[in-house]
């Protein structure tokens, strides 16, 4: 049994009318990979790389990288590893890569703003230490852009993916041919999801930037902590439109902002149509329990009914009886 009471579910789980949901891990240091598989993760659902760039002076090497991101898929041989190229600015900085100074940095240059411009050797180097990372050896390597707000942005990122995959070959090196996504965590990606899917294999919901920005509520900010919740019918609303846009497009959709590791919102994410569920290792447990529990097509009618609500409480109201 875990801390939390519900005994660890080593196989994959579904719902009891047999829908499959994935139940990841998010990882945020190697050190959190070998508790995560303990704990029955299927897979990872997102792999901070920002710890390879933190606490140094020079950026890491692709070697070092390549090496990071092996290690992730040595863990998992069976499962998927979905890689989130780096994500900083914001909240996260880095000493040696000469962050502006903004006046608001939740507004500025983050995520893949800064990986297709100041940034974009990094970016680079760190593509090819993924494509070469899933080529060798066993487990299922994706990789997935955060903070993309427009197709232009997406375009340009497969763009480098695809010079970074000719880059390997050209050095005898195998590169592999990976799952691509893009992180919804902005409301204009979550608008666009339609054609964001149509050119990707999977999009993932990053609520705890996409309720910051849906809500205008910043995520740090404790006087705000109610409008910064992800079961206001707003945030519900961009999440079903997105899901549904990911399906129209044969594209599956995950979740790995915060709410995803809550169990008690395991049903109404199961509702709501999510394919995937990642978070941090100690739910993982609970929330298999949960979805082996949830009865898919009941589950869905209230995920209707939430998302339909006027109020976060009626939300609250569907979800809890
Ligand atoms: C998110 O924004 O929900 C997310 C998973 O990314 P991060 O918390 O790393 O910004
Ligand atoms: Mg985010």
């Amino acid at each position: 049994a875990s801390d939390s009471g519900a005994a660890v579910v080593d196989e994959s789980v579904e719902t009891t009318d047999g829908r499959h949901v994935e139940v990841a891990a998010n990882i945020g240091q190697p050190a959190e990979l070998d508790p995560a598989a303990e704990r029955g993760a299927d897979g990872v659902g997102l792999y901070r790389t920002e710890f390879l760039f933190l606490d140094r002076e020079t950026p890491p090497s692709e070697d070092e990288q390549y090496e990071a991101v092996r290690e992730a898929l040595d863990t998992f041989p069976d499962g998927r590893v979905v890689v989130r190229t780096l994500d900083i600015g914001g909240d996260k900085r880095i000493s040696y890569l000469d962050l502006p100074e903004e006046e608001n940095p939740f507004l500025g240059e983050r995520g893949i703003r800064r990986s297709l411009a100041p940034d974009s050797d990094l970016f680079a180097t760190q593509l090819r230490a993924l494509l070469r990372a899933g080529a060798d050896g066993a487990g299922d390597l994706a990789i997935m852009f955060p903070l993309v707000a427009t197709v232009e942005e997406l375009d340009a990122a497969l763009d480098t993916l695809d010079a970074a995959a000719v880059d390997v070959e050209g050095r005898d090196a195998d590169a592999v041919d990976p799952e691509v996504g893009v992180m919804v965590e902005t409301p204009s990606a979550a608008f666009m999801a339609d054609e964001l899917a149509a050119r990707v294999d999977f999009l993932s919901i990053g609520t705890n930037d996409l309720t910051q920005y849906v809500m205008a509520a910043d995520r740090e900010n404790e006087r705000v902590d109610d409008l910064h919740d992800p079961t206001h019918p707003g945030v519900l609303r961009a999440i079903h439109r997105t899901v549904t846009a990911a399906h129209a497009e044969d594209a599956w959709v995950g979740m790995c902002g915060e709410m995803a590791g809550d169990p008690a919102l395991t049903e109404l994410l199961v509702g709501l149509g999510l394919d995937e569920l990642s978070m941090s290792a100690v739910t993982i447990p609970e929330v298999k329990t949960a979805v082996s529990e949830t009865e898919y097509s009941a589950a869905s009618e209230r995920g209707d009914r939430a998302r339909l609500a006027a109020t976060r409480s009626e939300v609250h109201t569907t979800v809890d009886t």
